[in-house]
């Protein structure tokens, strides 16, 4: 067996784990990453990126089909037709791209890469199935577990044949008749309402009363009516059986106990993701566990000395940036830097059709901790920019102390709205007070002036409304 010792090991490619090592490489340490399957992880390869591309060419192919008709735009388009193989190829051209990019990042700090399925021999010692054959041992003094989460699988709905994950998902060679989707979270609604406006059937089955249970009724709204608006069918409160005899279908039980079938030659299951903690011999480190997350301080130490870690494993919210944010911290705290991992806001961004941005305190988070806020809202029918998008859905809502009237969060929901995560956070991470964000120039014609005017609303003197 090779043999090989480096300061750091980074355990899985993803975005907490690639970032740890290109920056660990940056401050000189010598570092190896090791990845069993394909460098960036869940979100490049099989999760944002090939999500937010299939999202992008449905939109683009839905407004073709919608301007084969009247439309306000006076647009006429005839008969568009939807290559999905080329579609398929251009969507992994871009991950291709994105992740070719990681391995040159990797090369250009000196990170030595092991491509190979590890186990954990023990707190500094990883042994790797490599794909060329020998496998390597190797051994370290600080252990960064990076290995990501994987989808929860419902036992009544085994993956295989027309049952899928998210994975498969994206990347249907053919689109589907009939798609059923269980689950109306992030991965359920951006997908099923992709593969709507690709031309499919989409009907979804969800267990709680709301789609995206976790936001609240009112900023799901505008999604709801969207859903409703683009032919998608909801069962709510329903939870799913498995399939039909003649597996054509899916059976379906509603929470007064009627059952039913919805005809489905494709089922998504999106019922959430859990940290990968088993199959890799991470059991055999006895590390302190937070549920099925690992649990790790505010500078991602587990209980284990020198042994880290970041990204999904370590739990909810399970985001690229978050895991990308960790990385780079551990690096440094292994460099000798001081650093610790405590941020105001984690943005969290739902790519539906209207977007949802939501960061900081939501007015019950902030009731919930007994603080003394004043919400107020915006709605994007009084923005012109939102107007000349056809976008006037939807509104920007700000939560800030009653006394001080610092910023503690921001939610909006609308066309576009992911782009304005940065200013939300900008404003909360800076200790922004609503006088602040309303005396700042945003440029017109912007969605962002629908963030300055929620700040002057909840001062009492919006201009625009
Ligand atoms: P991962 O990206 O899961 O990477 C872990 C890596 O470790 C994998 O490459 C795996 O092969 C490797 N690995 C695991 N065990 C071993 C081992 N024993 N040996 C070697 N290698 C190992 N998040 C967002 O912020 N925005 C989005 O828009 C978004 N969209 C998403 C869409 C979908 C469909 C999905 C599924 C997820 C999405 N996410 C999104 C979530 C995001 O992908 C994850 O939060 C992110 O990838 C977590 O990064 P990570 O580094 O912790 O783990
Ligand atoms: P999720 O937690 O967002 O949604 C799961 C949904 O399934 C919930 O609404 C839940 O009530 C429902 N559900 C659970 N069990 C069910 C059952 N038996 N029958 C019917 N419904 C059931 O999970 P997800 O959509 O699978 O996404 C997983 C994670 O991936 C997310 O939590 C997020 O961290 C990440 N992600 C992020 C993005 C983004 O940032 N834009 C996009 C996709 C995924």
């Amino acid at each position: 067996m090779k043999t090989l010792h480096k300061k750091l090991l980074v355990l899985g490619g993803g975005p907490g784990g690639y970032v740890a090592a290109i920056r660990a490489g940056q401050l000189g340490i010598p570092t190896v990453l090791v990845e069993g399957e394909a460098l960036g992880g869940t979100c490049l390869n099989v999760g944002c990126i090939p999500s937010k591309a299939l999202i992008h060419l449905a939109q683009e192919y839905a407004q073709a089909c919608r301007f084969t008709g009247a439309n306000a735009l006076g647009i006429r388009v005839e008969n568009p037709v939807l290559d999905l193989a080329q579609a398929q190829q251009w969507k992994g051209g871009i991950v291709g791209k994105l992740t070719g990019g990681v391995g040159a990042l990797l090369r250009k700090a000196g990170v030595q890469v092991v491509q190979g399925w590890g186990t954990v021999v023990d707190g500094k010692t990883v042994e790797v199935a490599t794909r060329e054959g020998e496998p390597v041992r190797i051994t370290c003094e600080h252990l960064l577990l990076a290995t990501g989460s994987q989808a929860v699988s419902l036992p009544d709905l085994p993956l295989g044949g027309p049952v899928v994950s998210s994975t498969e998902a994206l990347a249907l060679a053919e689109r589907p008749r009939h798609l059923v989707v269980v689950g109306a979270g992030y991965i359920g609604l951006e997908l099923g309402i992709a593969w709507r406006k690709l031309g499919a059937e989409v009907a979804v089955v969800e267990a709680a009363a709301r789609v995206l249970p976790t936001y609240d009724e009112e900023l799901t709204r505008p999604v709801l009516a969207s859903l409703r608006r683009l032919g998608i069918t909801l069962h709510l409160n329903c939870t799913a059986q498995g399939l039909t005899e003649s597996r054509d279908g899916l059976r379906v039980r509603s929470s007064n106990a009627d059952e039913y079938a919805l005809p489905a030659d494709k089922v998504l299951v999106a019922v959430g993701r859990v940290p990968r903690t088993a199959g890799y011999g991470l059991e055999g480190l006895q590390l302190d566990m937070a549920g099925r997350a690992v649990k790790v301080d505010e500078q991602c130490r587990t209980s284990m000395r020198n042994v880290w870690a970041i990204g999904d494993l370590t739990g909810e919210p399970m985001l690229a940036h978050r895991a990308m944010a960790q990385g780079e911290m551990v690096a440094e705290l292994v460099a000798g830097h001081r650093r610790r991992f405590a941020p105001q806001a984690i943005p969290a961004v739902c790519f539906t059709d209207p977007e949802l941005v939501v960061a900081g305190l939501s007015p019950d988070e902030a009731e919930a901790r007994g603080l003394d806020v004043v919400v107020s809202s915006f709605p994007f029918a009084a923005n012109g920019r939102a107007m000349s998008l056809e976008g006037t859905e939807g509104f920007v809502r700000v939560v800030a102390r009653q006394d001080t009237h610092q910023v503690l969060g921001w939610q909006a929901v609308g066309t576009g709205v992911s782009e304005l995560a940065a200013a939300f956070c900008y404003a909360i991470e800076m200790g922004a007070r609503l006088e602040d964000v309303a005396g700042i120039i945003h440029a017109h014609p912007t969605l962002g002036e629908a963030v300055q005017e929620t700040a002057l609303r909840a001062l009492g003197h919006a201009l625009h409304i």
